[in-house]
């Protein structure tokens, strides 16, 4: 597919058509001094569209930078999309605001068609709470938003898969610390195959020393600045004269840095030792955040092209088995070519990867899967939890024993399941030790029955269940149903329900898995994060999108009505990197 991938920011918009099956540019370009005087984002998308050959375009992508909480993967972009967008301005307020100028003037340009959205934020979606959180007044914050979003997600994403396909390892095997060093900089721990820690917070202005950004700072200092100096000057001062440039007083580039450090001037010298250490710092909190690492991955303006800064990164870190190997590291040179190059010594037990990023590929791939797909595909976001209370299915010759003969299950509520109803029927259960009663009967009626209960029910009735997917109750335990009509004993269809996830084929194809599969769904952001494996997939066209537990389940994450959890899946973009874990069913 050839995509169009925009990425309007404030001063620029850069461009480039990518075909997406042989991953190369077509056409490549920038338009420059927007605002200021300068060209608008109007003139500078119009001249893009007069630079590209329009009828070749199947698909636009366009960068955005916050997605805040509502977006969680690359979302095709419809005029619901577009509010939503620009409800993130205030968390973004120099980037969505440029973002939303070039998808409007694209979507006019070019209305017929597919448009998809791509966030910074979105490969960060899974920061587990300790991550997430800043230590203030949790109300507070909720309140405003302010919470760690972290950004630079293509790039950390791309590099990560590259370099496991590099190491012919699972991506979901590896312990990463990837480092964007580019304009703009963040270091991310990706463990699993998701960024667990990221160096940039609220804003792309936390973490790194960057070209013109200041990084961390006390926030006593920024409290300073604005009683001397008010809240825009601070702003600017932060955003564009710090950093690089306001330690080098020499602008931005870090190879003129280099230059001047090297014929001697002292500020340039104290700037690149400032940059080199709070990277430094960086990689070992990390590591020590994973409980260790098998790779670190540079990239970036920076990260791809100084061997110098490289070395002073990454030297005197033998201690946890980072080697850096002087000639290689000297050397590297990283190329669409060759676009991994491993900058280690052969006993490193760490690798450490130089690796050349391409945040405008990953873009492309992402908005040709969204594209591709039907404009009603899911996007894979967080997976809708239902937690089911003990429960008993009947057919229609228990349905006679226990309410009578002919009797007929009355609606109570109906189910998410298109279909399914509680009804108001309720029955006993009977085991060797005790019984409980009140169990709510499920309709409609089955082909055979079959009773769901938990592992602490079955302490209470004394019996040993298997865990079963619905359906599979051969073989299962025995129980004894009492009714108004009747008492049932069954020799067996007790079972504790294993748990599940009722899909659509199409969430199935945005999930990237298939019926039978078993994966991971994690549950995070609440009082006790907690993952489940062996979470059988099950597609139906009927089904409807939602992960089935029970209560002790439920309880064990501290789940509540309306919960949702993350399938730990992966997009199908780059087909050699990580696959999903696969076991057919028991
Ligand atoms: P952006 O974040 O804007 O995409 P880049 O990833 O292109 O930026 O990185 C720009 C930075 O990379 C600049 O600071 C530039 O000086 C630096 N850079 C590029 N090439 C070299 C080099 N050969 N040596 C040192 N620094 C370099």
């Amino acid at each position: 597919m050839k995509v169009l991938v925009i990425n309007c920011g404030s001063s620029s918009v850069k461009y480039r058509l990518i075909d997406t099956e042989t991953r190369m540019a077509l056409s490549v370009g920038v338009v420059e001094r927007i605002g200021d005087g300068g060209t608008s984002h109007r003139a500078a998308v119009s001249e893009i569209l007069e630079r590209v050959d329009l009828t070749e375009i199947e698909a636009v992508g366009h960068r955005v930078v916050h997605g805040g909480e509502r977006f969680h993967d690359a979302t095709l972009i419809d005029d619901q999309v577009v509010a939503a967008i620009e409800e993130c301005v205030p968390l973004a307020p120099l980037h969505n605001p440029a973002n939303l100028a070039g998808i409007r003037l694209a979507r006019e340009a070019l209305p017929s068609l597919p448009h998809v959205a791509i966030f910074d934020t979105a490969f960060h979606r899974r920061l587990p709470r300790r991550a997430i959180h800043y230590a203030l007044d949790l109300d507070l914050a909720q309140r405003l938003g302010i919470r760690r979003y972290g950004f630079h997600g293509p790039s950390h994403s791309y590099v990560a898969r590259r370099a496991a396909e590099y190491l012919e390892r699972d991506l979901e095997d590896l312990r990463l610390i990837t480092l964007h060093l580019g304009n703009g900089a963040s270091a991310c721990a990706i463990e699993l195959g998701a960024s667990v820690e990221t160096s940039m917070g609220l804003t792309p202005l936390e973490g790194l020393v960057m070209g013109t950004r200041c990084g961390d700072l006390d926030p006593g200092a920024v409290l300073q600045l604005v009683r001397e100096l008010g809240v825009d000057e601070t702003d600017r001062v932060l955003n564009r004269e710090s950093g690089l440039a306001g330690l080098s007083g020499l602008g931005n580039d870090l190879r003129d840095i280099e230059e001047q450090a090297a014929a001697g001037n002292d500020r340039a010298r104290l700037a690149i030792t400032v940059y080199a250490h709070a990277v430094r710092r960086y990689i070992g909190a990390y590591a020590a955040a994973m409980g260790g690492v098998d790779a670190i991955v540079l990239t970036g303006g920076i990260g791809e092209n100084s061997a110098q800064m490289r070395r002073r990164i990454l030297q005197q870190l033998d201690f946890f088995g980072v080697r850096l190997d002087e000639d290689r590291n000297h050397d590297a040179r990283v190329s669409a070519e060759v676009p991994v190059v491993d900058v280690s010594t052969d006993r490193a037990s760490v690798r450490t990867l130089v690796v050349k990023t391409n945040e405008e590929l990953m873009t492309a791939l992402q908005t040709a899967r969204v594209a591709r797909g039907d404009t009603e595909v899911r996007s894979p976001g967080p997976v809708p939890i239902a937690i089911s209370g003990r429960h008993v299915h009947l057919d229609r010759a228990s349905m006679d024993a226990l309410f009578g003969e002919g009797s007929e299950l009355t609606v109570y509520k109906n189910l998410s399941q298109p279909g399914q109803y509680a009804a108001r029927e309720t029955l006993t259960l009977v085991g060797p030790r005790g019984q409980i009663e009140g169990v709510r009967v499920l309709g409609p009626l089955r082909k055979s029955p079959q009773i769901e209960i938990s592992r602490t029910d079955e302490f209470a009735l004394g019996v040993d269940a298997p865990i079963r997917a619905s359906g599979k109750t051969q073989g299962s335990a025995p129980v004894t149903l009492v009714g108004p009509a009747g008492t049932l004993h069954l020799n067996e269809g007790l079972i504790c329900a294993w748990r599940h996830i009722h899909m659509h084929p199409k969430d199935a194809e945005a999930y990237g898995v298939e019926n039978g599969d078993e994966v991971e769904v994690a549950i995070q952001g609440g009082e006790r994060d907690l993952t489940f494996g062996d979470v059988l997939v099950r597609v139906k066209d009927s089904y409807v999108l939602e992960m089935h537990i029970d209560t002790d389940e439920a309880n064990a994450a501290e789940l509540s009505r309306g919960a949702g959890g993350d399938l730990l899946y992966d997009p199908p973009d780059i087909a050699a990197a990580a696959s999903l874990e696969r076991r057919r069913t028991r």
